[in-house]
Formats: C-alpha cells, sequence, structure tokens
C-alpha cells in the first residue's frame, strides 16, 4: 500500500506516494463488484488494491460529509402499561401481555 489517501483521480493523474502502516482486510466482495473493480484497475493501469483503496477513501468522505451533524433517531418510548410483562423487555405489547417476539417465543414453546 503505497499511498493511504489515495482517489481515484490520483489514479488518472498519478500523483503523490507515500507510505503508512496498512493492515489486511478479508472481506466478502460480491462477484460483479470484483469485476467491475478489475475493470476499473485495468482501465487505469493500476492494481485491484488502489482501486479499492481510492474508492474507500472517497466513499468514507461522502459518508463523513452526510454524516456530519446527523445523530440517530432517538428510541421511541413505549408507555409501562403498554409493555411486554417479560423482565427487561421494553418492547410494546402486542397479545396476552406480550410484545410479538415474546409472544411468538411462548408459542413455539407451546407448540413443541
Ligand atoms: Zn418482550
Amino acid at each position: 500500500m503505497r499511498n493511504p489517501n489515495l482517489r481515484l483521480n490520483d489514479l488518472v493523474v498519478r500523483g503523490k506516494k507515500g507510505r503508512e502502516e496498512s493492515k489486511l482486510m478479508n472481506v466478502k466482495v460480491p462477484a460483479n463488484v470484483l469485476a467491475r473493480i478489475y475493470r476499473v484497475a485495468a482501465n487505469l493501469g493500476s492494481t485491484k488494491t488502489e482501486v479499492v483503496i481510492a474508492i474507500l477513501n472517497e466513499g468514507l468522505e461522502t459518508a463523513e460529509e452526510e454524516l456530519k451533524g446527523w445523530k440517530p433517531p432517538p428510541k421511541p418510548v413505549v408507555p409501562k402499561e403498554r409493555r411486554c410483562t417479560i423482565k427487561g423487555c421494553d418492547r410494546e405489547r402486542v397479545a396476552k401481555g406480550l410484545c410479538a417476539t415474546h409472544y411468538q417465543a411462548q408459542r413455539r414453546a407451546r407448540a413443541a
């Protein structure tokens, strides 16, 4: 891994190169995505690793930009009188005092 800050444009213009620690990341990639990575690498005359790093950098920048100031929505709070009667469960009850998960679990246990 020569340049950890690589961008796709760097692969086109062959800009600066640096060195930084790199680690192996073993991920399963859908075959069609892999084929597209191979094609882009071949078109740019670069390695697959360079293409993947460039795309990851650009994708992460986009994600970080879009997530700026974003907070996950607060979990809706179910009023106590409508909560599942199983201790520690705060889901809404749907049948016989139980939430869908615990009601189904009880039904399965009874059927067995
Ligand atoms: Zn429950």
